[in-house]
């Protein structure tokens, strides 16, 4: 009788190390596993004794792409950057809101009741940097634009912003525009300059107004049914 016996590479998932969930690059909503090759030493072609390991890696349970385990340390920084980002022109959003919106209700030297309360309503939504939203809305109140500071946190937003998100920055401004429920000059001219100032045409502001007025009546509309 002969033996015959050598060795063989398998297989096996690492049991205690954590799933990535949903997170393979290529497919998108793959389980990334993480996997070892182990080399065997086999008698008559039976895994024996388990001899080095040859290989670790990420394989994903979807379409069955591998990575190397640098995948790991990647995912994770490319989350938190895409976490840092948003939370980034999230500030941004806000401040050129927050400074637009108290600019245009104190142009006409009326600081009036409903412009406060749509102000107010503005960084309630922004309950994290709520305080940051605050301290812009009073140093706007009292100066104004004082140091050009209400364009360049517009500047800044046209900079890292979609033109989606600074039309709502100053469509948010234009309804400070009509709730006291009438629009001054001031009003209208300073709408027109932030416009330019995102980079939009200054025609956009009769379809700003258009749509903002069509809305309010809807909304009254509503009101009275019930
Ligand atoms: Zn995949």
């Amino acid at each position: 009788m002969f033996i015959i016996f050598g060795t063989r590479g398998l297989k096996h998932t690492v049991s205690e190390s954590p799933v990535l969930s949903n997170s393979c690059p290529n497919c998108n909503n793959g389980n990334l596993e993480n996997k070892l090759y182990r080399r065997w030493f086999t008698l008559f072609f039976i895994p024996i004794i388990p001899l080095d390991v040859v290989d670790r890696f990420y394989e994903c349970d979807s379409c069955k792409s591998a990575y190397n385990e640098g995948i790991k340390t990647v995912l994770q920084r490319s989350q938190e950057e895409i976490k840092e980002n948003q939370k980034h022109a999230k500030l941004v959003f806000a401040k050129a809101l927050v400074a637009s919106m108290t600019h245009m209700s104190i142009i006409d030297g009326d600081f009036a009741k409903e412009e406060e309360r749509e102000i107010m309503d503005a960084i309630e939504g922004f309950s994290e940097i709520k305080d940051d939203l605050m301290v812009i809305h009073q140093d706007v109140k009292e100066n104004g634009n004082q140091n050009n500071q209400v364009f360049n946190f517009l500047n800044e937003a046209r900079s890292q912003l979609s033109s989606e998100a600074l039309i709502n920055i100053l469509a948010q401004a234009a309804v400070v525009l009509l709730a006291d429920g009438s629009i001054e000059k001031e009003e209208e001219d300073l709408m027109k300059e932030y416009l330019i100032a995102c980079g939009l045409p200054k025609d956009m502001y009769h379809t700003l107004i258009d749509k903002l007025k069509r809305k309010d009546m809807t909304k009254i509309k509503k009101e009275q049914m019930n």
